[in-house]
C-alpha cells in the first residue's frame, strides 16, 4: 500500500547507455538527457569532477591528474565504477531527490546484443547500485527496432542495423525475439581512428579524434558525387613537430575509411546469410533499417542497398531509437515483457 503511494511519485527511467552518447528517456517527459558518455575525474582523490557535456569539454585538455574518459569503449563496460558513477549522476539529474530513497524509479536500459553474461550482469549492478528499483535489460537493436515502430512482435522479418560509436549491433527480429544478429566491435568511433591514421601516414599529421569526427561528419561519404569537397585540418607536423594545417579532400576520406566500411557492409552480408529463407523474403519486402549515428555517413544507405539488393533507408532520428524504444517498454511492460533479455537465476543448493 505504502509502496503504491510512494510509486505516485517515482517515474521510471529508460536509458541508452550508448558508447559515445547516453540519453536517458523520463516516464510522461520524454527525453531529457542526451549527453556525451565520458567521465572526467581527478586520480588524486578518486573524485568525478565532471560528466557528459561538461567532460568531453575536457577531453585532451586536462591537467595531469584529472582523466577524462569514456567508460564504454566498445560498448562493454570497461570501468565498472566510473560507469556506476556515470548512470547515477544521469539518474539524480533527473530524479527529484525528495522522493529518490522511496520511490527509486524502475529502469529500463539497453545493452549491445551479444556481450557475455559478466558484462550484462556488470550494467545491471551497476544501475542498481546507482538506484534503481527494478532492472530490466534489454538488447539495443530491439530496442532500435520499437523506437522506429517496427511490427516486431508479429511473425515477419525486420532488420536492424545499429551503427553506434563503439559497436555496431547487426539484428534480424521477429516474435519478439532475435532471430539472428551479429554485434561487431567495429563503428563510427573507428572511421575517426582511419583519418587520424591516414593523416598520418599521408600527411605526417598527428591529429586528434575530435578533428577526424569533424572531418567524417563534414565530408565523409561512400560515393563521391563528381564534386571534390575539402576540410581543413589542424595537427602537430610529426617531423617538425610544430602546428600545420592541410587539406583534406572527401576522396582521401573516403580512401581512409574504405576498410573498415567494406566490413560493415560484411557483417551485414553475413547476417542475411544466416536467416532462414522465409524470413529473407520478408527482408526483401520490408527493407532493411539503420539507426545510430553511423548510419548518418553519407550514402551508406545506398551502398547497402546496392550490395544487399535489398531497399535500404535511415530511420527517424535514428540516434534517439534505442532510448525512444526503452520508453515505450516502460509505458507497456506487460505488452513488451518477452523483448526483455531473461535472466537465468543462479541456483540456490539446500
Ligand atoms: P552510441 O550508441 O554508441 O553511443 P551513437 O548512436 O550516439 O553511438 O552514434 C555515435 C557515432 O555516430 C559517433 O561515432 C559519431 O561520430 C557518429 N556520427 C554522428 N553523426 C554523424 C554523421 N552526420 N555522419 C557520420 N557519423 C556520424
Ligand atoms: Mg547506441
Amino acid at each position: 500500500m505504502l509502496n503504491k503511494f510512494f510509486r505516485l511519485f517515482s517515474h521510471d527511467i529508460g536509458i541508452d547507455l550508448g558508447t559515445a552518447n547516453t540519453l536517458v528517456y523520463v516516464q510522461k517527459q520524454g527525453i531529457v538527457i542526451n549527453e556525451p558518455s565520458v567521465v572526467a575525474f581527478n586520480q588524486k582523490t578518486g573524485q568525478v569532477v565532471a560528466v557528459g557535456n561538461e567532460a568531453k569539454a575536457m577531453v585532451g585538455r586536462t591537467p595531469s591528474h584529472i582523466v577524462a574518459l569514456r567508460p564504454l569503449i566498445e560498448g562493454v563496460i570497461s570501468d565498472f565504477e566510473i560507469t556506476q558513477e556515470m548512470i547515477s549522476y544521469f539518474i539524480k539529474k533527473v530524479h527529484s531527490p525528495r522522493v529518490s530513497f522511496f520511490a527509486r524509479p524502475r529502469i529500463v536500459i539497453g545493452i549491445p546484443s551479444g556481450i557475455t553474461e559478466v558484462e550484462r550482469r556488470a550494467v545491471r549492478e551497476a544501475t542498481l547500485m546507482a538506484g534503481a528499483r527494478e532492472v530490466y535489460l534489454v538488447e539495443e537493436p530491439m530496442a532500435a527496432a520499437i523506437g522506429a515502430r517496427l511490427p516486431i512482435q508479429e511473425p515477419v522479418g525486420n532488420m536492424i542495423v545499429d551503427i553506434g560509436g563503439g559497436t555496431t549491433n547487426i539484428a534480424v527480429i521477429s516474435l519478439g525475439g532475435i532471430v539472428s544478429s551479429m554485434n561487431l566491435r567495429l563503428a563510427g568511433d573507428h572511421l575517426n581512428q582511419d583519418i587520424i591514421n591516414y593523416a598520418r601516414d599521408e600527411f605526417k599529421l598527428l591529429i586528434g579524434e575530435r578533428t577526424a569526427e569533424e572531418v567524417k561528419i563534414a565530408i565523409g561519404s561512400v560515393f563521391g558525387n563528381g564534386e571534390e569537397m575539402e576540410c581543413p585540418v589542424r595537427g602537430r607536423d610529426l617531423i617538425t613537430g610544430l602546428p600545420r594545417e592541410v587539406f583534406i579532400t572527401d576522396e582521401q576520406a573516403r580512401e581512409a575509411m574504405g576498410k573498415s566500411i567494406k566490413s560493415l557492409v560484411k557483417g551485414i552480408k553475413e547476417v542475411i546469410e544466416a536467416t532462414p529463407p522465409e524470413l529473407i523474403s520478408d527482408l526483401m519486402y520490408r527493407g532493411i533499417h539503420l539507426a545510430g549515428g553511423g548510419a548518418l555517413l553519407k550514402g551508406f544507405d545506398k551502398l547497402v542497398e546496392k550490395e544487399t539488393r535489398i531497399a535500404t533507408k535511415i530511420i527517424e532520428d535514428p540516434m534517439t531509437a534505442v532510448v525512444r524504444g526503452c520508453g515505450i517498454i516502460l509505458e507497456d511492460l506487460d505488452k513488451l515483457r518477452e523483448v526483455l533479455v531473461e535472466y537465468e537465476e543462479e541456483d540456490t543448493p539446500y
